[in-house]
């Protein structure tokens, strides 16, 4: 028989302008959801994964029942930020905690994915048991960069899974054996960041009531900066195995951001096989105490963190958006680029008729130069062509420009000959002219 006891407190922080965190806290299910994605995208997510969690647990309450539960929460989220481009891109981190009953057994499942945590405090120690879904985290875990390297490493901040930002997630899951006097805490990174463990671990330590000692872990990152939104839920075991009696060990681990994380889940991702969340399970091996260096890498990570507000997710999905837009823009500065200057045109400026090189009124991206003086008047053109010559009138080519050009002269110069034969140039004159613009050098009659 395991009795729990809880307390819950969230603040928007002294920096951010809207709490997109949620704390959920039932009789038997906790969570913390930490949303992300601009305006109100992370609100919306945060509690629509928490609502589907809540239902979804409900219907099955058991450690497969709260992954699932997860999963479920990631499709719903998921599918309202496709039916809602107002809300694209949304998504929340999550972890949760539930009492169930399996094998006859009392059991505390705990779930994660993204970067809020979930904390043990036992026997006066403080262990972390998730893992943190982030790219320098998965990098240290890997080999590729050291503690140090992380601390100030530009990707330091990015979530590597989140709920609702691809269609599936894969979710890490502990089965841990409560006793009596143990402290669960969850939180988002909002109290991490701003805290130390050992800060946390006095407050747990010393704070009887769940709910007071929620209260002032809130009030304690807010005074350290507040630099982002704060949320805690405290869940007490008050009933429970009394420590140490059949229970074979402790199941929780200790921070160690060096070996490897409980699940070598891939990193998000649609090139990766989604694996199923079943895969992901484990109960943990028995305690072990924190490492004394862990306070002073901690530190290190925490100034990282400070340098960079704000969190982002990359995922194989981001980058080819990236690519795909730059290629649109690229080419539709080419398009535009290539219709503002694959053309000429014709018009009146000074009584003289001008070609020049452009669209009539200015391109876009191009201004028109004048290429050519046609030394052609406005007398020289049949005079009903003169106001869309005053417009501009455009043509393809310089050499269609031209021949518009010669085309208005050539019949200016029939209509004059057909109203005087004698006119210079025309078919019954005697005399050669060169018309303007090289338009003709008829001869006279034979
Ligand atoms: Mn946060």
């Amino acid at each position: 028989m395991t009795l729990l006891r809880s307390g819950s407190a969230t603040d928007t922080g002294l920096v951010r302008s809207v709490n997109q965190d949620l704390a959920v806290e039932t009789g038997t299910l906790f969570a913390v959801a930490d949303g992300m994605g601009g305006h109100a995208g992370g609100e919306v997510a945060a509690r629509l994964a928490v609502d589907t969690l809540h239902v979804a647990f409900g219907a099955k309450p058991t450690g497969a029942g709260l992954s699932e539960a997860v999963s479920e929460a990631n499709r719903v989220v998921f599918e309202h930020s496709l039916d809602n481009p107002d809300l694209r891109g949304m998504g929340t981190t999550m972890t949760a905690a539930a009492l169930v009953n399996e094998d006859g057994k009392d059991v505390i499942a705990l779930v994660n994915v993204g970067d809020s945590r979930s904390y043990r405090f036992h026997d006066g120690q403080l262990s972390q048991i998730t893992v943190d879904h982030s790219l320098a985290e998965e990098m240290v875990r890997s080999g590729e960069i050291s503690e140090a390297e992380a601390a100030v490493h530009p990707h330091r901040h990015i979530l590597t899974r989140a709920l609702g930002v691809s269609e599936d997630v894969v979710v890490d899951l502990w089965r841990i054996q409560p006793s009596r006097g143990d402290r669960f805490l969850l939180c988002s990174d909002g109290l991490t960041n701003e805290l130390e463990p050992p800060q946390i671990a006095e407050v747990l330590a010393t704070v009887p009531d769940p709910q007071v000692a929620a209260d002032l872990l809130v009030r304690a990152a807010r005074t350290h900066g507040g630099s982002d939104n704060i949320t805690v839920v405290v869940v007490d075991v008050v009933v429970g195995e009394d420590d140490g009696a059949d229970v074979p060990a402790v199941a929780a681990v200790a921070p160690d951001f060096t070996s490897p994380a409980p699940d070598e889940a891939p990193v998000d991702g649609p090139a990766d096989a989604p694996v199923a969340p079943e895969e992901g399970v484990e109960v943990l091996p028995g305690p072990e105490p924190l490492r004394p260096s862990f306070g002073a890498r901690w530190r290190a990570r925490r100034k990282a963190r400070r340098d960079a507000r704000g969190r982002r997710l990359i995922t194989v999905r981001t980058v080819l958006f990236a690519v795909i837009l730059a290629a649109i823009v690229y080419a539709a500065f080419y398009a535009v680029r290539w219709y503002d200057t694959n053309a000429y045109y014709v018009q009146v400026n000074n009584n003289e008729l001008m070609i020049y090189h452009g669209r009539v009124g200015g391109g876009v991206l191009y201004k028109p130069v004048r290429v050519e003086r046609t030394g052609v008047t406005t007398a020289d053109v049949p005079a009903y062509t003169i106001p869309q010559l005053t417009t501009g009138v455009q043509e393809d080519s310089l050499k269609a420009a031209q021949a518009y050009v010669y085309n208005l002269v050539a019949s200016q110069h029939q209509a004059t000959c057909a109203q005087n034969p004698q006119t210079a140039g025309c078919p019954g004159a005697t005399t050669t002219t060169t018309l303007p613009f090289g338009a003709t050098t008829t001869t006279g009659a034979p």
